[in-house]
């Protein structure tokens, strides 16, 4: 997803060496486990993050922000403010940062859906028609030579 929004857990502590803060996604089972046991221990406000990435494969643009922040939304970059979306009909969706990537993820193929295969097998009765307008065809070429 190009646009993908995460509710993020902040939570600082007071050290010897200064205040320490560590964030996680207490969504995900393996960022809680992950997170040291002072961190989960503290229950505070979650905050949300929103992550948009530009989905060429050749740009590296992304970035993470706090969209309930007026100075994190302020402070995004300038390709933010070009970044389009196309979605297709089956619901995928593609986000690019400018018009040179978008250009660039429409010439990988990725934006047409994938139709079914329709496979239809030509019948005798098919094939028999097919050489009989042959022959008519044949028929009405040949005429006008005959009379020469
Ligand atoms: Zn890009």
């Amino acid at each position: 997803m190009p646009i993908s929004d995460a509710t993020l857990r902040t939570v600082t502590r007071q050290t010897e060496n200064g205040p320490e803060s560590y964030s996680y996604n207490p969504a995900v089972e393996a960022e809680v486990k992950a997170a040291p046991e002072w961190a989960t221990a503290i229950t505070t406000v979650d905050k949300m993050s929103r992550t948009i990435k530009c989905d060429s494969k050749k740009c590296e643009n992304q970035t993470t922000f706090d969209p309930q922040s007026a100075e994190a939304v302020v402070a995004l970059p300038d390709w933010v403010r070009t970044y389009r979306m196309v979605t297709l009909g089956n619901g995928a969706r593609f986000g690019y940062c400018s018009d040179v990537c978008e250009v660039e993820g429409v010439t990988t193929g990725d934006h047409n859906v994938p139709e079914p295969k329709q496979v239809q097998e030509a019948t005798g009765a098919d094939m028999q028609r097919v050489i009989e307008q042959a022959k008519q065809v044949e028929k009405l070429k040949t005429k006008p030579s005959k009379k020469r």
